[in-house]
């Protein structure tokens, strides 16, 4: 995926009009932010930024969509089909094939943090371990039927309390199935690493990301062990010797209340001076009292940081950036509809987020799978794409990942990132990249570091 999918146009030359025809309302947002004016069409993601005339005409347009009267309305529309006939070639991206799975080999963990969406590791579940006979099955009848597959991804609960599961996996797919382009990751706690583990990670190159809050302070008050105590210092150490075993890790940080008197730069180089990679997620906790919005001006300053040439590598603004730099269009929401997510008993699931009736995908155990169950899930799936969107959500295109269970949920999340409010951070992320776009150094950083992330994820 390339980073130059944005279409630019500044200072475009006078808006003519032309006849009548088209069927639909031209679908336009405008965007007033210090001092820019931009244009951004949803539909086509062109990101404009007109003259003053172009601008008054847009607004009018905008104000009064339908008034026969606007010559605007004639220019917008004119505007929009010349583009559309530009980039008539190009296909709203839809992933129809299963290229991630996902297998949750505990649902239990050695920690009980106060904020866990997972049920301190349970998902409401019996707590148990994957055993290797269900693993493998798992693994079989997924590549058997599933060939696009290119990474496995381990998951809990805590993941290394079944670290035999983990590498004999690694084993069976590199060795025994001899699928050496299949990449591995795992997402851990970061409190079980033993030497052994360190050692499996290189031999099997597995992405690491590894759960750090933030300065003892912060992490232990909600990141504790069934006793109570904090796990900062064990965490710490134990990514030390990661480091000494020259493995790279990125620290994923939740973001939450405790937070709040820390200013957001020194948070910023706390996790920068663990790891280059690291991630600051709003929390998902059914408890609202730790869920606490990141602020506009953090976000918007995590945006404009991810072009500097010391930021390190922060994921989620250069996730962000890079949708809207994309080259495709994303017709999909997120992992769970090219994903298969397989719990210790053997069912299947898009998504460890998603384990309604629902969405039930069979189970690997079964002679049948994938059956008819399957099938189901995948057509239920299907009604999540971005072009069913109301239209007021305008910037429906540059969300992305989009989690389907968070766009299903009514749970009053503060951090929701699809209501109608989020379309000022959107705003925002459309200035910066208006300013990227004209800023050739930093564009390129950008570049660097987008290309940097996706060739660690092993993406094109
Ligand atoms: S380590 Fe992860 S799975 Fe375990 S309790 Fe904490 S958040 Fe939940």
């Amino acid at each position: 995926m390339g980073v130059q999918g944005l279409r630019w146009t500044a200072g475009r030359g006078p808006l003519t009009s032309g006849e009548d025809g088209m069927e639909e309302l031209v679908e336009v947002h405008l965007v007033e932010r210090e001092g820019r004016k931009l244009c951004f069409f949803p539909g086509l993601k062109l990101l404009c930024e007109p003259d003053r005339r172009q601008w008054e005409r847009l607004r009018a347009y905008v104000e009064d969509p339908r008034g026969s009267a606007d010559a605007g309305f004639q220019d917008v529309r004119d505007l929009y089909r010349d583009l559309q006939r530009q980039f008539s070639g190009r296909q709203l991206w839809w992933h129809t094939e299963v290229s991630g799975l996902t297998l949750i080999v505990a649902t239990d963990c050695n920690m009980r943090c106060s904020y866990c969406y997972a049920g301190q590791g349970s998902y409401g579940r019996t707590r148990e371990l994957m055993t290797m006979d269900v693993a493998e099955e798992a693994v079989r009848k997924v590549f058997a039927h599933f060939p696009h597959v290119r990474q496995v991804r381990f998951f809990g609960g805590e993941p290394f309390l079944n670290a035999d599961v983990i590498r004999g996996v690694c084993g069976l797919i590199t060795e025994d199935l001899g699928l050496r382009h299949i990449s591995f990751a795992v997402e851990t706690n970061g409190t079980l690493i033993t030497d052994e583990i360190v050692s499996m990670v290189k031999e099997y190159s597995i992405d690491l990301g590894v759960s750090l809050d933030g300065p003892s302070s912060v992490h232990d008050y909600h990141r504790v062990f069934r006793d109570g105590t904090g796990s900062h210092d064990l965490v710490v150490a134990n990514l030390e010797r990661l480091r000494e075993g020259g493995v790279r890790f990125a620290v994923v940080c939740t973001y939450t209340e405790k937070h709040r008197p820390m200013v957001m730069g020194e948070l910023r180089a706390y996790l920068r001076h663990i790891s280059p990679y690291y991630q600051i997620s709003p929390c998902m906790s059914h408890d609202l009292t730790t869920v606490v919005p990141i602020s506009r001006e953090d976000r918007l300053a995590g945006l404009r940081s991810a072009a500097d040439e010391d930021s390190g590598y922060e994921l989620q603004p250069l996730q962000q950036l890079s949708s809207v730099f994309s080259d495709a269009l994303p017709e999909h929401f997120c992992d769970a509809q090219s994903r298969l997510t397989v719990f210790p008993d053997g069912s299947v699931f898009p998504c460890e987020l998603l384990c309604e009736d629902d969405f039930y995908m069979g189970n690997v155990r079964m002679h049948d799978f994938p059956s008819s169950d399957f099938n189901r899930s995948r057509k239920a799936l299907v009604r999540f794409r971005r072009s069913g969107i109301p239209r007021r959500y305008w910037f429906r295109y540059l969300v992305y990942p989009l989690c389907i269970a968070e766009y299903k949920s009514v749970r009053p999340m503060a951090d929701i990132r699809f209501e109608e409010t989020s379309g000022e951070f959107y705003e925002d992320l459309l200035l910066v990249a208006g300013e990227l776009a004209t800023d050739e150094t930093r564009h390129a950083r950008l570049t660097e570091a987008i290309q940097h992330i996706q060739a660690m994820r092993g993406q094109e």
